[in-house]
């Protein structure tokens, strides 16, 4: 009985944080650009709008989808669309899912963000189309995101129900969850079109460098310059993200592709989310063109760069380790490691190995370490007049720390009495000697 109820209170604050994340997600949205575009950074300016205006004075300021934002949108999307399509790439394939199955997909993303900045920055350059627009209808194109992500979002749903992809789907028989966390592991549109490939990298991680160029763009078109600070954010954002590209089918093995499913925790954030929030360090400096001076923009870029390639390694570190089975060197020396068995949805027995030496011995997710520190990095040239712009770091951190205990907790179940000796053998979960 005790059980039970314990179970009930579990479910219902689980139902409860999804829907208020359902709920509060999109309005947040707008009051962070609205903070940033139109209140100068100022969260106290925007609470004393709300605090005079309530409710209707909220509304007023929520800019309503217009032509102009759903055909920027249009032409972006068709864009990636088409480049993942049709620009070559070598074929990879992806690792077993929980059914059985191996997604294939073609590695293109970095030809695809080439010719995507190239574009762009050539619009710009022969006055085809100045990005500073965008940056002026940027709020009708956040509204825009978030209507229209949330009803692909419910395409998803309807999909997952009536046209898997795989087998690789299924129905938890609740609708809030089946929504919130996805039905398909890997929905595709026809053989070849990878909707979360498309989510993910081509819409979501693409529309971060496209957005910091352009913030750049608006910030030269404004004041005739572009201030050190905003080089230095816009560098470490377009270096993280051409690593994260670099790396892309690298990143088709981790948690967001192989094991979140295709629903609103994942699409709608790497729709709407990362375009917003993720480039809002960017979104705040366009305003605010502070001087660093050559020292200290220098110091805070090579902490920056130093940080992005930490990450980068560990990742490069774990992936190559993987791909050899364990026949590489890490730090100069035979990797140390587990053998690790786990048994597949089908009953199959099967094997991983897990590194235990090199930065994955340090702790069993020391790559967030330089992942938030990066992201500090590329915010510090704000400098602390106002704290929002810091925001992404506060969430990352929280994001991540909640993310190691996912994964903690799903390769428990997956390896057992394994894990249980990496634990051993690697006892802090992300900062060496202290957590
Ligand atoms: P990873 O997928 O890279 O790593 C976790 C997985 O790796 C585990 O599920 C497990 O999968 C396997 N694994 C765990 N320990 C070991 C080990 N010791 N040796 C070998 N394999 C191991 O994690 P993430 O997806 O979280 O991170 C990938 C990258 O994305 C990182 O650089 C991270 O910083 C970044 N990231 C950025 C975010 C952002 O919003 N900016 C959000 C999340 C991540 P298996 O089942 O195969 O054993």
């Amino acid at each position: 009985m005790a059980k039970d109820s314990t179970l009930v209170h579990s479910t219902l604050v689980t139902y409860a944080s999804m829907l208020s994340l359902l709920i509060s997600c999109p309005p947040f949205v707008i009051l962070l650009w609205y903070t940033m575009v139109h209140a100068d950074g100022s969260v106290l300016h925007t609470w004393n709008y709300l605090y005079q205006n309530g409710l209707k004075g909220f509304l007023d300021i929520w800019p309503k989808p217009t032509a102009n934002s759903c055909k920027i949108l249009a032409c972006y999307a068709i864009f990636e669309a088409a480049l993942q399509l049709l620009l070559p790439g070598k074929r990879v394939e992806g690792p077993i899912s929980p059914a059985g199955n191996r997604p294939v997909y073609k590695a293109n993303g970095v030809l695809a963000y080439a010719v995507t900045l190239a574009t762009y920055i050539s619009l710009w350059w022969f006055g085809i189309f100045n990005p500073a627009i965008v940056y002026d209808h940027l709020g009708e194109i956040f509204s825009t995101l978030i209507f229209g992500s949330f009803i692909f979002c419910i395409f998803l749903y309807i999909k997952g129900h009536v046209a898997p992809s795989s087998s690789d789907s299924g129905s938890s028989g609740n609708i809030i969850i089946d929504f919130y966390w996805g039905m398909e592991l890997y929905p595709r549109i026809g053989k070849h079109f990878d909707i979360k490939v498309f989510t993910n990298c081509r819409f979501g991680m693409m529309s971060w460098a496209v957005l910091a160029v352009t913030y750049c763009i608006k910030q030269y078109e404004e004041y005739g310059r572009v201030a050190d600070s905003m080089l230095v954010n816009t560098v470490l954002m377009l270096v993280y993200v051409t690593k994260f590209f670099w790396w892309e089918a690298g990143y088709w093995n981790t948690m967001d592709i192989a094991h979140d499913r295709a629903g609103f925790y994942i699409c709608w954030g790497c729709l709407v989310w990362v375009p917003s929030v993720y480039t809002s360090p960017g979104m705040y400096l366009v305003k605010h063109p502070v001087d660093l001076g050559l020292q200290l923009a220098l110091s805070i870029l090579i902490a920056g760069i130093l940080c992005i390639y930490i990450n980068y390694d560990c990742d490069r570190q774990r992936q190559e380790f993987r791909r050899t089975n364990g026949k590489c060197t890490v730090w100069g020396k035979a990797p140390s490691k587990i053998v690790a068995s786990y048994k597949t949805e089908s009953g199959e027995t099967k094997t991983s190995l897990l590194l235990t030496s090199g930065w994955w011995g340090l702790a069993r997710h020391f790559h967030y370490v330089p992942e938030i520190s990066a992201a500090f990095f590329w915010t510090v040239p704000a400098l602390s007049n106002h704290v929002l712009p810091y925001f992404y770091v506060v969430f990352l951190t929280i994001l991540l720390f909640d993310r190691a205990k996912r994964d903690d907790d799903r390769c428990r179940s997956k390896y057992g009495k394994f894990w249980k000796l990496y634990c051993e053998k690697v006892p802090y979960r992300i900062i060496p000697g202290i957590y």
